[in-house]
């Protein structure tokens, strides 16, 4: 096929053999947000691009060299969203929802868009489910969010595969401060830092923090700790935060260089990793972000959240086998019906079968064709049960019943009777 009719690299087709565990993903994340108290909220997936540069901060990875940025046809600069924080922000404010200090608990689901390497559970359109929590400032509203994710990975069967990393990056006063120590003791071993680090010195120099480069973290041993600048508030809140996931008894590593991509976190900043998925092992990454709100345009408004990478959480469950077994059938009952007139009396009858089961899966024969290509369809179709309507249930006013998987005979069951001997027969999901 010619290259411009292909998909672009990194963006993906998810097709109908995956689609049923992204929905029961998604289903059990939709859920547990619901349970929890969180509202959806859905944003546009396109934004002006100074929305991401004040937001996200311009010396970051994502702002730096990760947009999709064009202008429109007014000449207005756009960028595809690379993460929703942002527009989640902007749309709060812009509605006023967060204004006299309400609480908004909102969540978001889709795509999002950076220009990456691609590789297995790194590509350039991914999905996300984030969540933003507006307004209140204390530890118990950091803990729910990792309760909740906890609570999720329990679910999933993923509780065994995950590791919680969790640091405090204090106020911007104390990070501030931190910062100038850090950059002096770096200033000083210069020579030893890599190239990207050098220059993350004069940019964002906590990042060098995060860095890969082996000598590098050699000079990192013995680099000031932030924990040794945290002021007093951050560090009762980091207390707070801990002393609700021990009660809770999830547990987690603190890890002092866990510093976060984005340029506006503040105090909490976590990460849930697995070592299931090679390099790419962050599947959720949150933190707290008091100044942001003010930072674009807002009254000081606390807030907190987080981002989970739906792909990488679906390559888990498959890599563990914890995809749940009833999502490889789609189809619980195959209609088979012979002959125009049958057709027409199985059309009907099938309607109200699913006035009266309205769960059920039931798939009814397309195109006509003989007995041994219905059958053949019906078994392909992964269907429990078919059903058989030709001239002589037509007459009778009854349907042919035949289990497709395993034992049982074929039995004649009356038009009138079929949706209750349907539901003692058909688990529904
Ligand atoms: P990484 O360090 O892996 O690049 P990040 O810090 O850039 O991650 P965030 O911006 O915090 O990621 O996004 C939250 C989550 O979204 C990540 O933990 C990951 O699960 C997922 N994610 C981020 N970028 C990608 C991508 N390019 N492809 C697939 N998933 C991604
Ligand atoms: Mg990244």
């Amino acid at each position: 096929m010619s290259k411009s009719l292909q998909a672009i690299r990194g963006m993906n087709d998810i097709l109908p053999e995956q689609t049923p565990l992204w929905r029961y993903f998604e289903g059990t994340v939709a859920r547990l947000l619901d349970n929890y108290g969180y509202r959806q909220i859905r944003m546009p997936i396109v934004e002006f691009t100074e929305l991401f540069k004040r937001s996200i901060g311009e010396v970051t990875d994502i702002v730096e060299k990760e947009m999709y940025t064009f202008d429109d046809r007014n000449g207005d600069s756009l960028t595809l969203r690379p993460e929703g924080t942002a527009a989640c922000v902007r749309a709060v404010l812009e509605h006023g929802i967060t204004g006299g200090g309400q609480v908004q608990k909102l969540w978001y689901i889709g795509p999002m868009f950076r220009h990456e390497r691609p590789q297995k559970g790194r590509y350039r359109q991914f999905h996300q489910i984030g969540l933003e929590v507006f307004n209140l400032e204390g530890p118990d509203i950091d803990a729910e969010l990792i309760v909740m994710t906890w609570r999720l990975w329990g679910e999933l069967g993923l509780r065994d595969a995950v590791k919680l990393e969790l640091n405090s990056l204090g106020t911007s006063e104390s990070r501030g401060r931190y910062r100038e120590a850090l950059v002096e003791f770096l200033s000083a071993h210069l020579d030893n830092l890599d190239e990207d680090s050098q220059r993350r010195l004069k940019t964002n120099p906590l990042r060098v923090l995060d860095t890969k480069n082996a000598e590098t973290q050699a000079v990192l041993v013995d680099a000031p700790k932030m924990a040794d600048y945290l002021d007093d508030e951050s560090r009762a809140h980091f207390e707070g935060l801990k002393a609700r996931l021990d009660a809770v008894g999830i547990p987690y590593v603190i890890n002092p260089k866990l510093v976060r991509g984005l340029d506006y976190y503040s105090k909490t900043v976590f990460e849930w990793v697995t070592d299931k998925l090679g390099a790419q092992g962050t599947v959720c990454a949150g933190g707290r972000y008091d100044g942001l709100v003010e930072q674009m345009g807002g009254k000081p408004t606390p807030g907190v959240g987080f981002a989970m990478g739906i792909e990488r959480l679906v390559l888990m469950l498959e890599a563990l086998d914890k995809v749940p077994q009833e999502l490889s059938r789609q189809v619980d009952v195959y209609l088979c019906a012979f002959g125009e007139a049958a057709e027409l009396a199985a059309l009907a009858l099938s309607e109200r079968i699913r006035d009266q089961l309205p769960n059920l899966r039931l798939q009814i024969n397309a195109g006509a064709g003989s007995f041994k290509s219905q059958f053949k369809k019906a078994d392909k179709s992964g269907a429990l049960y078919a059903l058989i309507l030709g001239d002589d249930e037509l007459a009778q006013q009854v349907v042919g019943f035949k289990p497709l998987r395993g034992q049982g005979e074929q039995q004649s069951i009356a038009w009138d009777a079929l949706a209750a001997h349907l539901a003692t027969c058909v688990v529904q999901g």
